[in-house]
C-alpha cells in the first residue's frame, strides 16, 4: 500500500486539520476501511469552558464517514476525564457513552466514537484505528500467530478478539505497558492501531504495517490456485445478464416477506471466480472477516448449490430452497445466541451467491444494496488472502451474533449507520 500523503497539501495545516487530512487519506483507501469503519485521533491542549487549559482528545464522532469527515465530525472529549476511567474494572456500553457525554468539550456536538476509550487510553498523541483486509486476512486462519511473528517479530502485540467497548480498550492499554517497545497493535479479527506524535508519523506507520502484510500474503498466494480453483464453469456474459433478469424478481419476492427489498446483481471477475470455485460452499459459510462487516452483510451469505446454472427454473427451485434453508438456519442460531432484549430481525440474507452466475445483495434502497455488494467484495479478498496462509477461521457465531443485534444506538456511535 502506498502512502498518499503529500507535504505539499499538508503544508501551513494546523494541528486539528492535520488530523482531518490523514483521516481522509486513510478513507479513501477501501482496503483500510469501509463505509464508516476504522477512527483517528489526536490529543490536543485547549481551554475548557471556565478558560482553563486543558487536554482533549479529538476523535472521530458518531456517523461520519472517514473519506469525506470534516473538523467539526471530531468531539473533542476531556482527557482528565478519561484517564480517571483506569481505575475501573469494568463498565457497560451505556455508561460509557453517557459518563463520555459529560466530559465533552462542546454541549451538543456530535458523539464520540464508541472505540473513543481506545485512542485515550494510549499514551501517544496521534492514533489511528483501522479494520484493514490484509491485517484481518492475517488473523483469521489457524496459522496467524505463527505469521504474524514472522512478519513483524516483537514489532506489534496481538490483542484476542472482543467486541469494542471499555473491555478491550483497557486491554490494549495493559499490553502496551506490558510491552514498552511494540509499535503497534493487532486486534486479532478487527483491525490495527498505530500511534506516533503527529498525524503523519501515524499515518506512515499504519501504511507500513500494512503494506508489510501485504507482501506476506502476495508471497504466500504466489503460484497457488485462489479458492482451491474453478468447479463450476462461467455463464458467458449474455447468459448471465438473461438469467440475472429472469432470477431478480423472484429472489426480490423471497427476500421481501418483511420489507420490501432492492436487489443488485455482480458478476465482476472476482465474484465468478470466488463463486464458482471449489472451496465457495465451505469456506463462504465460515463467518465474516470482521464485525463491522456483519452489520451490512449479516454473519453468512446464503451459498446456493449448483453444479452449472443454465436452466433458471431448475435454479429458482434451488435458490428458494437455499433462501428456506437461510431463513430456518439463522432463526435456529438467533434463537440459540439470544441476547437480552433483542427480537428476531429481518431473517432474510443480504448476499446470495451462486455458482456460474454472480452475487445479488440485498437492501433496503439501491444505496444500501451497493454498499453490501462492495462490503462482499472485500469479504472475498479476506478470504482468498486468509486461505492463502492457513485455514480460515471468523468470530464465533455468538460473537456475529453479538455484533449484529448490539443496540442499534451502539452501532451508529462505533460504526456506519446500516
Ligand atoms: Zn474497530
Amino acid at each position: 500500500m502506498r502512502s498518499r500523503w503529500s507535504d505539499e497539501e499538508s503544508r501551513g495545516l494546523g494541528e486539528l486539520d492535520l488530523l482531518v487530512y490523514a483521516s481522509r487519506l486513510i478513507g479513501a483507501e477501501t482496503g483500510l476501511v469501509v463505509w464508516g469503519g476504522g477512527n483517528t485521533s489526536l490529543k490536543v491542549t485547549e481551554r475548557d469552558f471556565r478558560g482553563r487549559e486543558v487536554r482533549v482528545l479529538r476523535v472521530k464522532g458518531s456517523g461520519s464517514d472517514l473519506k469525506s469527515i470534516l473538523r467539526k465530525d471530531f468531539p473533542g472529549v476531556r482527557m482528565e476525564e478519561i484517564l480517571a476511567l483506569l481505575e475501573r474494572e469494568a463498565m457497560g456500553d451505556q455508561e460509557m457513552v453517557g459518563y463520555l457525554a459529560h466530559s465533552l468539550q462542546e454541549l451538543g456536538g456530535s458523539r464520540p466514537s464508541i472505540e473513543t476509550l481506545l485512542h485515550g487510553f494510549l499514551p501517544f498523541e496521534a492514533v489511528i484505528h483501522t479494520h484493514a483486509d490484509a491485517i484481518v486476512s492475517l488473523t483469521n486462519n489457524d496459522r496467524s500467530a505463527e505469521v504474524i511473528r514472522e512478519v513483524y517479530g516483537s514489532d506489534v502485540v496481538q490483542i484476542p478478539y472482543r467486541r469494542p467497548g471499555f473491555l478491550l480498550s483497557k486491554e490494549v492499554a495493559r499490553a502496551l505497558e506490558s510491552n514498552p517497545g511494540t509499535r503497534a497493535v493487532i486486534l486479532e479479527k478487527h483491525g490495527t492501531i498505530n500511534w506516533g506524535r503527529t498525524p503523519k508519523e501515524t499515518y506512515l506507520a499504519t501504511i507500513d504495517l500494512i503494506s508489510r502484510a501485504e507482501e506476506a500474503i502476495a508471497a504466500r498466494s504466489r503460484g497457488r490456485a485462489r479458492f482451491g480453483g474453478p468447479l463450476v464453469n462461467h455463464l458467458a456474459p449474455p447468459e448471465r445478464r438473461e438469467t440475472a433478469l429472469a432470477l431478480a424478481p423472484f429472489l426480490r419476492g423471497l427476500v421481501s416477506r418483511d420489507r420490501r427489498a432492492i436487489l443488485h446483481f455482480d458478476d465482476a471477475p472476482a465474484v465468478l471466480e470466488f463463486v464458482g470455485s471449489q472451496e465457495a460452499g465451505a469456506l463462504s459459510q465460515v463467518g465474516p472477516a470482521t464485525p463491522d462487516h456483519t452489520i451490512f452483510t449479516k454473519r453468512l451469505p446464503c451459498f446456493v448449490p449448483v453444479e452449472q446454472s443454465g436452466d433458471p427454473d431448475r435454479l429458482k427451485t434451488r435458490l428458494r430452497d437455499a433462501v428456506e434453508r437461510f431463513v430456518s438456519e439463522y432463526t435456529r442460531d438467533f434463537q440459540a445466541h439470544r441476547f437480552e432484549g433483542a427480537n428476531l430481525q429481518d431473517p432474510f440474507p443480504r448476499v446470495i451467491l451462486i455458482p456460474g452466475l454472480g452475487m445479488f445483495t440485498t437492501g433496503k434502497d439501491r444505496r444500501t444494496s451497493l454498499i453490501v455488494d462492495d462490503i462482499y467484495h472485500h469479504t472475498i479478498s479476506v478470504l482468498g488472502a486468509a486461505s492463502a496462509i492457513g485455514r480460515y477461521v471468523s468470530l464465533t457465531a455468538r460473537d456475529a451474533f453479538d455484533v449484529e443485534y448490539w443496540p442499534l444506538e451502539l452501532y451508529k456511535l462505533a460504526l456506519a449507520p446500516p
